[in-house]
């Protein structure tokens, strides 16, 4: 039987260890419905999820609930909404009770007294043209102000098909502002025309990441195996969808039969009490979904099929090491 000191050698042992003791449990959480953009593609609005559920106010009742989710064994908070710091109250609740991390258009600017060390990620949709077109407007040149040299932030850059030949620019840009960048794909959700993706945009676009990569190993946090599944959307032969998905909320989780998931995952909406379904949009058709890390957690809950050769092995090791290096459970 193949086991992981027979696969891998010292160093990737050493490695391994390090990932294998996290036993990561994450949960998301709407922490409003109100947003300062209207991005084209949103999936929050596009997929009406922002009217699923009127938002609690009472502030006592965040705290009871982020209790009662450290009680369920959450161990890492991921916040969104809307517009998480809309509400800093409420993202305060959560950073002073667990691990937390929020994502952010990165227009208003968290006070790091408050927060020192929570993770931020924020969200950029390609260059200045782009961002116009999709979001209203070019946001990269007020977040950057906001939190340059950051330790705690990073980019969170969603390609589009339009962004091949230029994304040696954007990181370039976010390398002199001294912040780190992770790549994900638009997965288009409202249909703007020019942003669906075609299967040799894909493949140029996988190309393309592995080079960013290659030349920016200090300002990029990702791996080519994630390159490979996210453009792909195929792991070990298998087809990523609804079927595969492990990022569905676990007590509306009905399939059968159940694959490799995440642990009692839920994606509570601001009521506190309404869920969704996945970690994305409840109306996306699963066989277009090209979100960064449900694909992620896809590799993750499967290392058993990750054994059958110390590469399969060490491309586990890398995809684990990146989700753990974005929610800080590892140094970058
Ligand atoms: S900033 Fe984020 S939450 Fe707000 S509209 Fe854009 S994608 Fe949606
Ligand atoms: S839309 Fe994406 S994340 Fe949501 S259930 Fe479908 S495949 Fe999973």
């Amino acid at each position: 039987m193949k086991t992981v000191s027979s696969l891998l050698d010292e160093h990737w042992r050493e490695r391994y260890q390090k990932i294998s003791k996290l036993n990561i449990r994450s949960s998301i959480y709407d922490i409003t419905n109100q947003c300062n953009l209207r991005c084209k593609g949103c999936f929050f609005f596009s997929s009406g999820e922002h009217k699923a559920a009127s938002e609690e106010k009472d502030i006592k009742k965040w705290e009871t609930f982020v209790d009662s989710e450290k009680q369920r064994g959450v161990n890492l908070a991921i916040l969104i909404g809307g517009e998480p710091t809309l509400h800093l109250d409420r993202v305060e609740v959560f950073y002073k009770r667990l691990p937390t991390f929020c994502a952010t258009n990165g227009l208003i600017k968290v006070p790091r007294d408050k927060f020192p060390d929570m993770m931020l990620g924020i969200s950029l949709w390609g260059d200045e043209e782009d961002e116009k077109i999709l979001r209203g407007k070019d946001t990269f040149s007020i977040s950057s102000k906001n939190y340059e040299g950051d330790p705690h932030t990073y980019y969170l850059y969603t390609i589009t098909p339009r962004q091949i030949g230029k994304t040696d620019r954007i990181i370039g840009k976010i390398q002199d502002v001294g912040l780190k960048v992770h790549m994900q794909l638009l997965s288009n959700d409202e249909g703007v025309d020019g942003f669906f993706w075609k299967p040799k945009e894909l493949s140029k676009i996988r190309q393309e990441m592995d080079t960013m990569l290659d030349k920016y190993p200090n300002t990029v946090i990702s791996s080519k195996y994630y390159h490979e599944i996210i453009t792909t959307g195929m792991m070990l032969g298998w087809s990523f969808g609804w079927k595969e998905c492990p990022s569905v909320t676990e007590p509306l989780d009905t399939r059968d039969p159940k694959p490799k998931r995440l642990i009692h995952f839920i994606r509570w909406a601001s009521d506190l009490k309404a869920m969704h379904r996945c970690c994305t949009s409840e109306t996306r058709d699963c066989s277009t979904c090209k979100d960064g890390a449900a694909h992620m957690s896809w590799v993750m809950v499967n290392k058993r099929a990750h054994m059958r050769s110390a590469k399969d092995l060490q491309n586990w090791i890398e995809i684990y090491e990146m989700f753990a290096k974005l929610y800080q459970f590892i140094p970058w």
